[in-house]
C-alpha cells in the first residue's frame, strides 16, 4: 500500500515508514521515536554517553527491522569487557523495541559526555557488536558482526550495511532530548549509471540535514520532501514503533527451573523470597517459598529430584 506525500500532513511522533524516489533506483526508510525512546532510556539510570548511544541503536534498529522481508526480530548486541560490558537492543519487524546494558559506572564516568560507542565499548580489541537476524518460523539465525570503529553509531551501521548487504547506505541520525530522528537512503542493486545524480543528491540531503530537517523529514511528508526536493516521493504505509517487551510469567519461571533446585533454595535462604526483575522493561516477578519451591514439584517432564 501506498500514499503520494501529502503536504502538512503530521504523523504521530512515534513513527517509522519506508520510501523510494520514483524512478531513479533509490530507497530509503525514516524513523522518528519520542515516547519509545524515552521508555527504552528510562530502564535504568544510565548514563548520559550511554543514553544517547541507546537512542541511537534504537533508531538503527527500527530502519533496519522494518525494511525487512520477514517476521522476526533483529538483535544489536555489544558484549565486551569495557567501560559499557553489554548493550542489547531488540527491534521486531512490527517495530515493537526494548533496549538494555550494563555498564561500570566509574569507568563510563571517566569517559566525555559525547563518548562514542566505541569508547563506551573500549575499542574493537575489547568488545564485539553484532547484529543478529532471528526470522522465527522462517529460517536460522544469521549474524553479522559490525566494524566497532571511531565516529558515529551511523557512520558504523553504514559501512556494516554497504559490506554485509553489498548495498550503498548512507545513514543519519539526530537527537534533541529524549526525541531521536533517522533517514536511511540505498541504492537499490542494480541501479543504472543514470540514477548516479539521484544517488548522489540524496547523499548530499543527509550530510547537510541537521536534527530540525531530519526531524521534520521523520514526522511529515511535507518534510521528506523537503529534503530531497524535486524528486517524485513514493512513500509507504507507516508503521508505528512502540516499547514492548516479551518478557513473560512463564518464561520466568523457566528461567529459575534452569537456574536448578539449589540455586533457588539458597536465595530463598538469604532473601526468603524470590524476586526477578526484568533487565528490558524492570517488571518485578515476585515468588513466595511455596510458589517457587512448586516450580519443581509439578513442573512437568523436570528431572527428578534427588533427596
Ligand atoms: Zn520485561
Amino acid at each position: 500500500m501506498s500514499a503520494a506525500p501529502q503536504p502538512g500532513a503530521a504523523l504521530p511522533r512515534d513513527t517509522f515508514s519506508r520510501f523510494l524516489f520514483e524512478g531513479a533506483g533509490v530507497r530509503g526508510a525514516r524513523v522518528h521515536l519520542a515516547a519509545t525512546s524515552r521508555a527504552i532510556v528510562a530502564a535504568h539510570p544510565y548514563p548520559p554517553a550511554l543514553a544517547r548511544v541507546l537512542r541511537e541503536l534504537a533508531a538503527c534498529a527500527s530502519l533496519l527491522a522494518g525494511s525487512l522481508k520477514f517476521d522476526g526480530t533483529l538483535i544489536v548486541q555489544l558484549a565486551g569487557d569495557g567501560p559499557v560490558r553489554l548493550i542489547v537492543v531488540e527491534c521486531s519487524t512490527s517495530l515493537a523495541l526494548r533496549a538494555t546494558a550494563q555498564w561500570d559506572e566509574a569507568r563510563v564516568r571517566a569517559l566525555p559526555p559525547d563518548a562514542s560507542l566505541h569508547d563506551l565499548a573500549g575499542g574493537p580489541a575489547s568488545a564485539r557488536l553484532a547484529i543478529t537476524l532471528d526470522p522465527r518460523a522462517e529460517g536460522a539465525m544469521t549474524q553479522g558482526i559490525v566494524a566497532l570503529e571511531g565516529g558515529s553509531v551511523a557512520a558504523m551501521l553504514e559501512h556494516y550495511l554497504g559490506a554485509s548487504e553489498q548495498v550503498a547506505s548512507r545513514l543519519a541520525l539526530a537527537q534533541a532530548g529524549d526525541d531521536v530522528a533517522g533517514v536511511l537512503v540505498q541504492r537499490l542493486p542494480g541501479a543504472a549509471g543514470h540514477d548516479d545524480e539521484a544517488w548522489r543528491e540524496a547523499s548530499a540531503a543527509l550530510d547537510a540535514a541537521d536534527m530540525a530537517a531530519l526531524g521534520l523529514a521523520a514526522t511529515s511528508d511535507a518534510g521528506l520532501t523537503a529534503l530531497f526536493p524535486g524528486r517524485d516521493l513514493r512513500v509507504f504505509r507507516p508503521v508505528a514503533p512502540h516499547f514492548a517487551c516479551s518478557c513473560t510469567q512463564g518464561r520466568v519461571e523457566g528461567a529459575l527451573r534452569i537456574a536448578g533446585r539449589q540455586e533457588i533454595e539458597a536465595a530463598l535462604a538469604e532473601q526468603g523470597r524470590i524476586e526477578v526483575v526484568c533487565e528490558f522493561c524492570g517488571r518485578a516477578y515476585l515468588f513466595a517459598p511455596d510458589e517457587a519451591r512448586a516450580l519443581f514439584a509439578a513442573a512437568p517432564g523436570a528431572a527428578p529430584t534427588r533427596h
